[in-house]
């Protein structure tokens, strides 16, 4: 079964790159989709932001059924597009849930031959947001803790550079 994982990924962080592998390890593809997310201005461009995810993949043991997309349009036409049967997302907390019934459910109505998964992130990034990053680093923060190794250098003189 193929999957696709969703998100605006601005930047990609130690939680979503959890989610990956692990969701990697389930199915036999995953297809990351850089969306844009109508609710949040960017910071980094869709092509930064597909260099930065690939950069992050070469650091996780095996990678090899894992693929980077930028996506426009609605998340189940891409899902189908590709043969995706599978919608990945990830909750951190009960916050995150009201929001992710609600999409769930939107493209659950919207085709009802793609079922989403949710993967609940670890303790350890139950907290960790690209926007909390994206503020600490503005503030002069050291996020190389929050970032995959690959590229926490590259991001926080990117963030300080954009500031
Ligand atoms: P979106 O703008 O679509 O919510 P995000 O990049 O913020 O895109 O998040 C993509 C998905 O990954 C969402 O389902 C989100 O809940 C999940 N996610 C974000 N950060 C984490 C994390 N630290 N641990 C687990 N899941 C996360």
């Amino acid at each position: 079964m193929k999957a696709c994982y969703p998100g605006t990924f601005d930047p990609i962080t130690k939680g979503h790159l959890d989610i990956i592998e692990r969701s990697s390890k389930l199915f036999d593809e995953v297809v990351i989709l850089i969306m844009k997310n109508p609710r949040k201005a960017s910071t980094f461009s869709e092509e930064e932001r597909k260099e930065l995810i690939e950069q992050s993949l070469e650091q996780l043991k095996d990678h090899s059924n894992i693929k980077v997309e930028i996506g426009h349009g609605l998340t189940v036409d891409f899902a189908k597009k590709i043969g995706a049967g599978v919608i990945i997302r990830g909750i951190r907390a009960v916050s995150d849930y009201e929001y992710e019934l609600q999409q769930a459910t939107a493209n659950l109505m919207l085709d009802d031959s793609i079922e989403t998964i949710f993967f609940i992130a670890k303790p350890e990034y139950s907290f960790l947001s690209s926007s909390t990053v994206k503020e600490i680093a503005i503030n002069g923060g050291d996020i190389s803790s929050f970032l995959p190794k690959a590229i926490s250098k590259r991001v926080e003189k990117e963030l300080k550079r954009k500031k």
